[in-house]
């Protein structure tokens, strides 16, 4: 237990209800420990964004309090969950979803795979989220110097195909490209501009696809791109 971090408990009031877990089976001495348990009355696009930018402002600035990562939260969430956000993410090791967000056990739905490309499997997990668990936010979250995106741009540029199946990936990141270099004006930093045209792909796909449209029009779901900076370790929203 960081008790450094339980003096932070401040963060959590704004943004919901914070909850004290009784950690039993301590013998003689039980301990009341704070569980660091964040939940909103009721999540919403807005309030579910809202965690999002808090957790990355915490993580950015050295203050996590590692919310919902206790044995409470374990037991809780075994009889259900209800995850504020799904995260549509890259593989790569330095961007995980619940970390750059300082969240916990059954926060988020995430899907990810290299450069966040997706198919009809990672679009039905992602409407299994919206549909069935109810998730209110979906984030499509790119990152700099990707290496799935870094590896299209030199496959196309040296006309060299990608080995195996990553050409799979290298096929759904091509659009992106092909996107960026249409204009006459060459970015100053392509692998940059590929990065966040992909990712703007990636929200469109998923806003075109019939259950999600449905969805969105109801408005049980909003559907956004990100951009994690690995230098700054901040996320931008748009
Ligand atoms: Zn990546």
């Amino acid at each position: 237990m960081d008790l450094g971090k339980l003096s932070r408990r401040q963060f959590l009031g704004a943004s919901g209800i914070v909850t004290l877990g009784l950690l039993a089976g301590c013998g003689a001495e039980e301990t009341l420990l704070p569980a660091a348990t964040i939940e909103p009355a009721e999540f919403n696009a807005d309030s579910a964004l809202q965690l999002l930018k808090d957790g990355n402002a915490r993580f950015v600035t050295n203050r996590t309090i590692d919310p919902n990562q206790d044995p409470n939260r374990r037991s809780t969430t075994a009889k259900g969950q209800k995850p504020f956000a799904t995260i549509v993410g890259c593989v790569d090791s330095r961007v995980g979803p619940e970390v750059v967000f300082d969240r916990g056990i059954g926060d988020l739905l995430v899907v990810r795979t290299a450069g966040h490309v997706i198919d009809a499997v990672e679009i039905g997990s992602i409407e299994f989220g919206v549909a069935e668990l109810g998730t209110p936010l979906v984030l499509v979250l790119g990152h700099q110097k990707c290496g799935a995106v870094n590896a299209t741009i030199e496959s196309i540029e040296s006309n060299t195909p990608a080995p195996d199946q990553i050409v799979s990936i290298v096929e759904h990141i091509r659009p992106a490209f092909d996107a960026v270099t249409a204009t006459d004006n060459e970015p100053a930093d392509l692998l940059d501009a590929v990065v966040r045209e992909n990712t703007k792909l990636t929200v469109a796909a998923l806003k075109a696809a019939p259950l999600l449209v449905e969805l969105e029009a109801a408005g049980k779901v909003r559907i956004i791109g990100g951009y994690y900076s690995l230098d700054s370790g901040i996320v931008e929203f748009f």
